[in-house]
Protein backbone atom coordinates (compact mmCIF):
# COMPACT_ATOMS: atom_id res chain seq x y z
CA UNK A 1 0.00 0.00 0.00
CA UNK A 2 1.43 3.52 -1.07
CA UNK A 3 2.09 5.38 2.01
CA UNK A 4 0.97 9.29 2.05
CA UNK A 5 3.05 12.17 3.49
CA UNK A 6 0.32 13.91 4.41
CA UNK A 7 -0.74 13.80 8.54
CA UNK A 8 -3.87 15.96 9.07
CA UNK A 9 -5.97 17.92 6.64
CA UNK A 10 -8.44 20.89 7.46
CA UNK A 11 -10.56 22.01 4.79
CA UNK A 12 -12.69 25.26 5.19
CA UNK A 13 -16.71 24.75 3.44
CA UNK A 14 -18.87 22.14 3.49
CA UNK A 15 -20.44 22.31 0.44
CA UNK A 16 -20.47 19.91 -1.99
CA UNK A 17 -16.04 20.87 -3.27
CA UNK A 18 -15.86 20.20 0.91
CA UNK A 19 -17.53 16.82 1.34
CA UNK A 20 -16.64 15.46 -1.70
CA UNK A 21 -13.03 16.43 -1.11
CA UNK A 22 -12.86 15.43 2.70
CA UNK A 23 -14.61 11.97 1.45
CA UNK A 24 -11.65 11.13 -1.10
CA UNK A 25 -8.97 12.55 1.66
CA UNK A 26 -10.43 10.00 4.37
CA UNK A 27 -10.56 7.23 1.62
CA UNK A 28 -6.73 7.34 1.15
CA UNK A 29 -6.56 7.20 5.28
CA UNK A 30 -5.62 10.58 5.94
CA UNK A 31 -7.66 12.38 9.07
CA UNK A 32 -9.41 15.40 8.02
CA UNK A 33 -11.14 17.68 9.56
CA UNK A 34 -13.92 20.10 7.72
CA UNK A 35 -15.15 23.36 9.25
CA UNK A 36 -17.93 25.56 8.21
CA UNK A 37 -20.11 28.17 9.87
CA UNK A 38 -23.23 25.81 9.46
CA UNK A 39 -24.11 22.31 9.84
CA UNK A 40 -24.62 20.92 6.90
CA UNK A 41 -27.41 18.46 8.33
CA UNK A 42 -29.40 21.15 9.42
CA UNK A 43 -32.37 22.14 7.91
CA UNK A 44 -31.18 26.15 7.84
CA UNK A 45 -27.98 25.17 5.90
CA UNK A 46 -28.35 26.50 2.17
CA UNK A 47 -25.40 27.24 0.61
CA UNK A 48 -25.13 27.42 -3.81
CA UNK A 49 -25.05 23.34 -3.45
CA UNK A 50 -28.70 23.51 -1.75
CA UNK A 51 -30.49 25.52 -4.28
CA UNK A 52 -28.79 24.97 -7.63
CA UNK A 53 -30.78 23.34 -10.40
CA UNK A 54 -29.41 19.62 -9.93
CA UNK A 55 -28.16 19.30 -13.41
CA UNK A 56 -25.25 16.96 -13.52
CA UNK A 57 -24.01 18.32 -16.83
CA UNK A 58 -20.90 17.28 -18.27
CA UNK A 59 -21.47 18.39 -21.81
CA UNK A 60 -21.96 22.44 -20.43
CA UNK A 61 -18.32 22.97 -21.57
CA UNK A 62 -19.10 26.41 -23.18
CA UNK A 63 -19.31 29.45 -20.43
CA UNK A 64 -20.22 33.00 -20.91
CA UNK A 65 -16.65 34.53 -21.56
CA UNK A 66 -18.52 34.58 -25.40
CA UNK A 67 -18.25 37.60 -27.42
CA UNK A 68 -21.58 36.67 -28.55
CA UNK A 69 -22.63 37.43 -25.10
CA UNK A 70 -20.94 40.30 -24.56
CA UNK A 71 -22.55 41.74 -27.76
CA UNK A 72 -25.91 41.67 -25.74
CA UNK A 73 -24.93 42.30 -22.40
CA UNK A 74 -25.98 45.75 -22.35
CA UNK A 75 -29.22 45.17 -24.47
CA UNK A 76 -30.19 42.56 -20.97
CA UNK A 77 -28.83 45.01 -18.71
CA UNK A 78 -31.10 47.43 -19.17
CA UNK A 79 -33.72 44.98 -19.51
CA UNK A 80 -36.46 44.60 -16.87
CA UNK A 81 -37.42 41.48 -18.25
CA UNK A 82 -34.37 39.98 -19.07
CA UNK A 83 -31.56 36.89 -18.10
CA UNK A 84 -28.90 39.08 -16.82
CA UNK A 85 -29.38 42.06 -13.85
CA UNK A 86 -26.95 44.54 -12.07
CA UNK A 87 -26.65 46.29 -8.23
CA UNK A 88 -25.56 49.34 -9.49
CA UNK A 89 -24.00 50.35 -5.99
CA UNK A 90 -22.10 46.88 -6.32
CA UNK A 91 -20.41 48.23 -10.16
CA UNK A 92 -17.06 49.78 -8.74
CA UNK A 93 -16.13 46.84 -6.33
CA UNK A 94 -16.69 44.53 -9.65
CA UNK A 95 -13.98 46.89 -12.04
CA UNK A 96 -11.68 43.96 -11.57
CA UNK A 97 -13.55 41.42 -12.25
CA UNK A 98 -15.16 43.03 -15.31
CA UNK A 99 -11.75 43.99 -16.27
CA UNK A 100 -10.58 40.13 -16.30
CA UNK A 101 -13.57 39.36 -17.98
CA UNK A 102 -13.33 41.60 -20.90
CA UNK A 103 -9.55 40.45 -21.23
CA UNK A 104 -10.69 36.77 -21.41
CA UNK A 105 -13.66 37.60 -23.97
CA UNK A 106 -12.66 36.29 -27.32
CA UNK A 107 -12.98 33.70 -29.46
CA UNK A 108 -9.36 32.13 -28.00
CA UNK A 109 -10.25 32.35 -24.31
CA UNK A 110 -13.59 31.06 -24.75
CA UNK A 111 -11.77 27.65 -26.86
CA UNK A 112 -9.03 27.30 -23.98
CA UNK A 113 -12.12 27.37 -21.33
CA UNK A 114 -14.21 25.09 -23.19
CA UNK A 115 -11.49 22.32 -23.82
CA UNK A 116 -10.28 22.43 -20.18
CA UNK A 117 -13.66 22.36 -18.77
CA UNK A 118 -14.62 19.55 -20.66
CA UNK A 119 -11.35 18.15 -19.42
CA UNK A 120 -12.59 17.69 -15.58
CA UNK A 121 -16.60 17.41 -16.87
CA UNK A 122 -15.96 14.32 -19.38
CA UNK A 123 -14.83 12.50 -16.07
CA UNK A 124 -17.46 14.10 -13.45
CA UNK A 125 -20.43 11.74 -13.54
CA UNK A 126 -17.83 8.40 -13.23
CA UNK A 127 -16.49 10.30 -10.09
CA UNK A 128 -20.02 10.63 -8.98
CA UNK A 129 -21.03 7.16 -10.16
CA UNK A 130 -18.04 6.28 -7.95
CA UNK A 131 -19.58 7.84 -4.79
CA UNK A 132 -23.44 6.81 -5.66
CA UNK A 133 -22.13 3.20 -4.81
CA UNK A 134 -21.44 3.54 -1.35
CA UNK A 135 -24.79 5.93 -0.44
CA UNK A 136 -28.75 5.14 -1.02
CA UNK A 137 -29.84 7.36 -3.78
CA UNK A 138 -33.20 5.98 -3.99
CA UNK A 139 -35.44 9.13 -5.36
CA UNK A 140 -32.67 11.26 -4.90
CA UNK A 141 -31.61 11.04 -8.52
CA UNK A 142 -32.98 10.52 -12.15
CA UNK A 143 -31.54 9.04 -15.55
CA UNK A 144 -34.39 11.32 -17.44
CA UNK A 145 -31.77 13.46 -19.78
CA UNK A 146 -32.09 17.15 -19.85
CA UNK A 147 -33.80 19.59 -22.51
CA UNK A 148 -32.60 23.05 -23.30
CA UNK A 149 -34.84 24.93 -25.71
CA UNK A 150 -34.83 28.28 -27.48
CA UNK A 151 -36.75 30.63 -29.61
CA UNK A 152 -35.60 31.24 -33.37
CA UNK A 153 -33.86 35.13 -31.99
CA UNK A 154 -30.05 34.31 -30.95
CA UNK A 155 -29.52 31.46 -33.55
CA UNK A 156 -25.92 32.66 -34.28
CA UNK A 157 -25.23 31.38 -30.71
CA UNK A 158 -26.61 28.11 -30.52
CA UNK A 159 -24.93 27.34 -33.57
CA UNK A 160 -21.71 28.19 -32.46
CA UNK A 161 -23.02 25.73 -28.50
CA UNK A 162 -24.02 23.06 -31.15
CA UNK A 163 -20.60 23.38 -33.37
CA UNK A 164 -18.28 23.80 -30.12
CA UNK A 165 -20.07 20.56 -28.33
CA UNK A 166 -19.84 18.57 -31.83
CA UNK A 167 -15.96 19.14 -32.16
CA UNK A 168 -15.65 18.01 -28.34
CA UNK A 169 -17.18 14.79 -28.85
CA UNK A 170 -20.49 15.59 -26.73
CA UNK A 171 -23.52 13.76 -27.28
CA UNK A 172 -26.28 15.84 -28.19
CA UNK A 173 -29.40 15.22 -30.16
CA UNK A 174 -31.57 18.42 -31.42
CA UNK A 175 -35.03 18.59 -31.42
CA UNK A 176 -38.34 20.33 -33.05
CA UNK A 177 -41.01 21.94 -31.30
CA UNK A 178 -42.99 18.69 -31.91
CA UNK A 179 -40.54 16.19 -30.84
CA UNK A 180 -40.09 18.33 -27.53
CA UNK A 181 -43.99 18.38 -26.79
CA UNK A 182 -44.18 14.92 -27.52
CA UNK A 183 -41.28 14.06 -24.33
CA UNK A 184 -42.98 17.04 -22.15
CA UNK A 185 -46.58 17.78 -23.82
CA UNK A 186 -47.33 20.18 -20.63
CA UNK A 187 -45.09 23.35 -22.03
CA UNK A 188 -46.52 25.92 -23.69
CA UNK A 189 -44.97 26.18 -27.17
CA UNK A 190 -43.39 29.49 -26.70
CA UNK A 191 -39.84 27.79 -28.44
CA UNK A 192 -38.75 26.89 -31.40
CA UNK A 193 -36.50 24.36 -30.72
CA UNK A 194 -34.27 22.83 -28.90
CA UNK A 195 -31.85 19.86 -27.82
CA UNK A 196 -31.71 16.67 -25.56
CA UNK A 197 -28.74 15.54 -23.31
CA UNK A 198 -30.13 12.19 -23.37
CA UNK A 199 -27.80 10.22 -20.93
CA UNK A 200 -28.01 13.48 -18.26
CA UNK A 201 -29.23 12.82 -15.02
CA UNK A 202 -30.26 15.20 -12.63
CA UNK A 203 -30.79 15.54 -8.54
CA UNK A 204 -34.02 15.31 -7.03
CA UNK A 205 -32.70 16.93 -4.04
CA UNK A 206 -29.39 18.36 -4.04
CA UNK A 207 -29.32 18.83 -0.45
CA UNK A 208 -30.57 15.14 0.12
CA UNK A 209 -27.27 13.78 -1.84
CA UNK A 210 -24.57 16.29 -0.03
CA UNK A 211 -26.19 15.33 3.35
CA UNK A 212 -25.48 11.29 2.42
CA UNK A 213 -22.20 12.11 1.17
CA UNK A 214 -21.81 14.08 4.39
CA UNK A 215 -22.77 11.32 6.46
CA UNK A 216 -20.48 8.83 4.56
CA UNK A 217 -17.16 11.39 5.26
CA UNK A 218 -18.52 11.42 9.19
CA UNK A 219 -18.85 7.50 9.28
CA UNK A 220 -15.52 6.70 7.73
CA UNK A 221 -14.12 8.52 10.68
CA UNK A 222 -14.04 12.01 9.26
CA UNK A 223 -14.39 15.35 11.79
CA UNK A 224 -16.91 18.23 11.29
CA UNK A 225 -16.39 21.29 13.55
CA UNK A 226 -18.94 24.38 13.12
CA UNK A 227 -17.18 27.52 13.31
CA UNK A 228 -17.00 30.49 10.98
CA UNK A 229 -12.93 30.94 9.91
CA UNK A 230 -11.68 34.32 9.69
CA UNK A 231 -8.13 33.59 8.94
CA UNK A 232 -5.56 31.20 7.94
CA UNK A 233 -1.43 30.85 7.21
CA UNK A 234 1.21 28.75 6.49
CA UNK A 235 3.73 28.87 9.28
CA UNK A 236 6.62 26.26 8.29
CA UNK A 237 6.76 23.30 5.67
CA UNK A 238 4.78 21.12 7.44
CA UNK A 239 2.34 23.58 9.59
CA UNK A 240 -0.96 25.52 8.60
CA UNK A 241 -3.16 27.32 11.26
CA UNK A 242 -6.89 27.77 11.04
CA UNK A 243 -8.21 31.00 13.45
CA UNK A 244 -11.96 30.94 14.30
CA UNK A 245 -13.40 33.81 16.44
CA UNK A 246 -12.37 32.05 19.27
CA UNK A 247 -9.89 29.03 18.39
CA UNK A 248 -6.70 27.76 16.36
CA UNK A 249 -6.58 24.67 14.80
CA UNK A 250 -3.00 23.11 13.26
CA UNK A 251 -2.94 21.06 10.43
CA UNK A 252 -0.16 19.71 7.77
CA UNK A 253 -2.53 21.30 5.02
CA UNK A 254 -5.15 23.22 4.34
CA UNK A 255 -8.09 23.26 1.72
CA UNK A 256 -10.03 26.46 1.11
CA UNK A 257 -13.39 25.38 -0.52
CA UNK A 258 -15.20 28.13 0.65
CA UNK A 259 -17.18 28.82 -2.88
CA UNK A 260 -18.00 32.11 -3.05
CA UNK A 261 -16.70 33.40 0.07
CA UNK A 262 -13.54 32.22 -0.45
CA UNK A 263 -11.75 35.90 -1.43
CA UNK A 264 -12.39 36.54 2.43
CA UNK A 265 -9.30 33.98 2.62
CA UNK A 266 -7.04 34.03 -0.26
CA UNK A 267 -7.07 37.97 0.28
CA UNK A 268 -4.64 37.10 3.15
CA UNK A 269 -2.57 35.23 1.50
CA UNK A 270 -0.80 37.53 -0.41
CA UNK A 271 -2.97 36.64 -3.60
CA UNK A 272 -5.11 39.05 -5.39
CA UNK A 273 -7.57 36.49 -6.68
CA UNK A 274 -10.54 37.97 -8.77
CA UNK A 275 -13.22 35.92 -7.60
CA UNK A 276 -16.58 37.58 -7.62
CA UNK A 277 -20.11 36.28 -7.50
CA UNK A 278 -22.72 35.50 -9.98
CA UNK A 279 -26.02 35.41 -7.88
CA UNK A 280 -29.04 33.35 -8.48
CA UNK A 281 -32.06 32.66 -7.65
CA UNK A 282 -35.23 29.82 -6.85
CA UNK A 283 -38.26 29.38 -5.83
CA UNK A 284 -41.09 25.61 -5.79
CA UNK A 285 -44.14 25.28 -6.60
CA UNK A 286 -44.86 23.48 -4.22
CA UNK A 287 -46.89 19.59 -6.04
CA UNK A 288 -46.28 20.84 -9.46
CA UNK A 289 -43.50 18.84 -9.78
CA UNK A 290 -45.16 16.04 -12.14
CA UNK A 291 -45.85 18.43 -15.00
CA UNK A 292 -41.85 17.55 -16.54
CA UNK A 293 -40.20 14.55 -16.28
CA UNK A 294 -36.82 16.08 -16.80
CA UNK A 295 -35.16 19.66 -16.02
CA UNK A 296 -35.66 22.12 -18.92
CA UNK A 297 -33.94 25.19 -19.45
CA UNK A 298 -35.50 27.74 -21.55
CA UNK A 299 -31.91 29.38 -22.48
CA UNK A 300 -33.42 32.85 -23.95
CA UNK A 301 -34.79 33.21 -20.47
CA UNK A 302 -31.51 31.97 -18.64
CA UNK A 303 -33.36 29.87 -16.58
CA UNK A 304 -34.85 26.56 -16.04
CA UNK A 305 -37.52 24.39 -14.50
CA UNK A 306 -36.15 21.09 -12.50
CA UNK A 307 -38.65 18.53 -10.77
CA UNK A 308 -37.63 17.92 -7.44
CA UNK A 309 -38.78 16.55 -4.17
CA UNK A 310 -39.32 19.65 -2.91
CA UNK A 311 -41.95 20.55 -5.54
CA UNK A 312 -41.23 22.16 -9.01
CA UNK A 313 -38.24 24.19 -8.71
CA UNK A 314 -37.63 27.56 -11.20
CA UNK A 315 -34.16 28.49 -10.90
CA UNK A 316 -31.51 30.55 -12.62
CA UNK A 317 -30.67 34.10 -13.89
CA UNK A 318 -27.54 35.93 -13.55
CA UNK A 319 -27.49 39.00 -11.31
CA UNK A 320 -23.92 40.79 -10.69
CA UNK A 321 -24.16 42.30 -6.69
CA UNK A 322 -21.66 40.73 -4.52
CA UNK A 323 -22.13 38.52 -1.65
CA UNK A 324 -23.28 41.65 0.76
CA UNK A 325 -26.52 43.19 -1.10
CA UNK A 326 -30.13 41.83 -0.63
CA UNK A 327 -32.12 39.58 -2.68
CA UNK A 328 -33.96 41.04 -5.69
CA UNK A 329 -37.58 40.50 -5.51
CA UNK A 330 -37.32 41.51 -9.03
CA UNK A 331 -34.85 38.41 -9.75
CA UNK A 332 -37.63 36.40 -8.05
CA UNK A 333 -40.43 38.05 -10.30
CA UNK A 334 -38.19 37.42 -13.25
CA UNK A 335 -38.04 33.90 -12.61
CA UNK A 336 -41.63 33.13 -11.46
CA UNK A 337 -43.55 35.16 -14.99
CA UNK A 338 -40.61 32.54 -16.89
CA UNK A 339 -42.00 30.04 -15.36
CA UNK A 340 -45.24 30.17 -15.97
CA UNK A 341 -44.98 31.41 -19.31
CA UNK A 342 -43.91 27.81 -20.25
CA UNK A 343 -46.31 26.06 -17.78
CA UNK A 344 -48.85 28.59 -17.86
CA UNK A 345 -50.94 26.28 -15.01
CA UNK A 346 -48.30 27.27 -12.14
CA UNK A 347 -50.24 29.14 -9.71
CA UNK A 348 -48.71 30.23 -6.32
CA UNK A 349 -44.79 29.65 -5.33
CA UNK A 350 -43.18 29.03 -1.72
CA UNK A 351 -39.49 29.48 -0.82
CA UNK A 352 -38.00 32.65 -2.18
CA UNK A 353 -33.63 31.67 -2.38
CA UNK A 354 -30.76 33.52 -3.26
CA UNK A 355 -27.45 31.71 -3.59
CA UNK A 356 -24.18 32.60 -4.60
CA UNK A 357 -21.84 31.10 -7.68
CA UNK A 358 -18.46 30.89 -7.39
CA UNK A 359 -17.31 32.66 -10.47
CA UNK A 360 -13.67 33.50 -12.01
CA UNK A 361 -13.64 35.91 -14.78
CA UNK A 362 -12.47 33.03 -17.52
CA UNK A 363 -14.35 30.51 -15.80
CA UNK A 364 -12.49 28.15 -15.00
CA UNK A 365 -12.40 26.96 -11.33
CA UNK A 366 -9.06 27.45 -9.24
CA UNK A 367 -7.97 23.46 -8.10
CA UNK A 368 -4.47 23.99 -6.64
CA UNK A 369 -1.74 24.75 -4.60
CA UNK A 370 -1.13 28.83 -3.28
CA UNK A 371 1.47 30.71 -5.31
CA UNK A 372 3.20 31.45 -1.73
CA UNK A 373 1.62 28.65 0.98
CA UNK A 374 2.46 24.76 -0.72
CA UNK A 375 0.37 23.81 1.81
CA UNK A 376 -2.20 25.78 1.24
CA UNK A 377 -4.57 24.14 -1.57
CA UNK A 378 -7.47 25.63 -3.44
CA UNK A 379 -10.81 24.50 -4.63
CA UNK A 380 -13.50 26.91 -5.73
CA UNK A 381 -14.60 28.92 -8.50
CA UNK A 382 -16.92 26.48 -9.58
CA UNK A 383 -19.74 28.77 -11.73
CA UNK A 384 -22.32 27.01 -12.35
CA UNK A 385 -21.17 24.27 -12.96
CA UNK A 386 -19.85 23.38 -8.97
CA UNK A 387 -22.87 20.87 -8.75
CA UNK A 388 -21.71 18.59 -11.65
CA UNK A 389 -18.07 19.17 -10.75
CA UNK A 390 -17.79 18.42 -7.16
CA UNK A 391 -17.20 14.75 -7.19
CA UNK A 392 -14.22 15.09 -9.72
CA UNK A 393 -12.90 18.14 -7.72
CA UNK A 394 -12.94 15.79 -4.67
CA UNK A 395 -10.26 13.38 -6.39
CA UNK A 396 -8.11 16.20 -7.81
CA UNK A 397 -7.86 17.99 -4.79
CA UNK A 398 -7.10 14.70 -2.73
CA UNK A 399 -4.50 13.58 -5.41
CA UNK A 400 -3.22 17.36 -4.96
CA UNK A 401 -2.84 17.20 -0.90
CA UNK A 402 -1.31 13.59 -0.91
CA UNK A 403 1.23 14.19 -3.65
CA UNK A 404 0.20 11.62 -6.04
CA UNK A 405 1.15 11.80 -10.00
CA UNK A 406 -1.88 12.63 -12.49
CA UNK A 407 -2.46 12.24 -15.91
CA UNK A 408 -4.53 15.90 -16.06
CA UNK A 409 -2.99 19.04 -17.29
CA UNK A 410 -3.75 20.54 -14.04
CA UNK A 411 -1.72 23.86 -15.05
CA UNK A 412 -4.68 26.02 -16.41
CA UNK A 413 -7.01 25.17 -13.45
CA UNK A 414 -3.78 27.20 -11.21
CA UNK A 415 -3.91 30.59 -9.68
CA UNK A 416 -0.95 31.82 -11.39
CA UNK A 417 -3.26 32.95 -14.53
CA UNK A 418 -4.08 35.89 -11.86
CA UNK A 419 -1.03 37.16 -10.88
C1 LIG B 1 -29.18 29.39 -8.98
C2 LIG B 1 -28.06 28.41 -9.14
C3 LIG B 1 -28.23 27.28 -9.94
C4 LIG B 1 -27.18 26.37 -10.11
N1 LIG B 1 -27.40 25.23 -10.85
C5 LIG B 1 -26.38 24.34 -11.02
C6 LIG B 1 -26.60 23.12 -11.72
O1 LIG B 1 -27.70 22.80 -12.13
N2 LIG B 1 -25.53 22.30 -11.93
C7 LIG B 1 -24.28 22.61 -11.47
O2 LIG B 1 -23.34 21.85 -11.72
N3 LIG B 1 -24.07 23.73 -10.72
C8 LIG B 1 -25.09 24.59 -10.48
N4 LIG B 1 -24.89 25.73 -9.75
C9 LIG B 1 -23.54 26.01 -9.23
C10 LIG B 1 -23.24 25.21 -7.96
O3 LIG B 1 -24.36 25.20 -7.11
C11 LIG B 1 -22.03 25.85 -7.24
O4 LIG B 1 -20.97 26.06 -8.14
C12 LIG B 1 -21.54 24.90 -6.14
O5 LIG B 1 -22.62 24.56 -5.30
C13 LIG B 1 -20.42 25.53 -5.36
O6 LIG B 1 -20.05 24.60 -4.38
P1 LIG B 1 -18.99 25.00 -3.27
O7 LIG B 1 -18.83 23.82 -2.39
O8 LIG B 1 -17.78 25.55 -3.94
O9 LIG B 1 -19.65 26.24 -2.50
P2 LIG B 1 -20.91 26.35 -1.52
O10 LIG B 1 -21.94 25.35 -1.82
O11 LIG B 1 -21.30 27.78 -1.54
O12 LIG B 1 -20.31 25.97 -0.11
C14 LIG B 1 -19.34 26.79 0.51
C15 LIG B 1 -19.44 26.56 2.00
O13 LIG B 1 -18.37 27.24 2.64
C16 LIG B 1 -18.85 27.78 3.86
N5 LIG B 1 -17.96 28.88 4.22
C17 LIG B 1 -17.58 29.92 3.44
N6 LIG B 1 -16.72 30.72 4.09
C18 LIG B 1 -16.55 30.17 5.32
C19 LIG B 1 -15.79 30.55 6.46
N7 LIG B 1 -15.02 31.64 6.46
N8 LIG B 1 -15.88 29.77 7.58
C20 LIG B 1 -16.65 28.65 7.59
N9 LIG B 1 -17.41 28.25 6.53
C21 LIG B 1 -17.35 29.01 5.41
C22 LIG B 1 -20.27 28.22 3.53
O14 LIG B 1 -21.05 28.31 4.70
C23 LIG B 1 -20.72 27.10 2.59
O15 LIG B 1 -21.38 26.09 3.29
C24 LIG B 1 -25.93 26.62 -9.51
C25 LIG B 1 -25.77 27.73 -8.68
C26 LIG B 1 -26.83 28.61 -8.47
C27 LIG B 1 -26.65 29.77 -7.55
Amino acid sequence: MEKYKCKSVGIIGSGIQGVCIGLQLIKKGIPVTIFDRHDPLSTNFHPASYGNAGHFSPYAVLQFNRTDILYDVPKMLFSSYGPLALKWNYIPKMIPWLLHYLKNCNKKSMLHTAKYMNQILSLSNDAYEEIFKEIDTTNLIKKEGIIYVWTNKNLKSRELEIKTRKNLGIEQKLLTQKEILELEPNLKPVFDSGVIYENAIHARDPQGILKKIFKLFIDKGGKFIQENIISLKQISESQTIINSESEEYSFEKTVIASGAFSKNLTDQLGENIPLDTERGYHVHFKGMEHLISRPVIFLDRGFGLTPMNQGLRAVGTVELGGLENPPSKKRIDYIIKCAKELLPQLTSHEDEWLGFRPTLPDFLPILGPSLKNKNIIYAFGHHHLGWTLGAITGKIISGIVAGEKTNLDLSPYSSKRFN
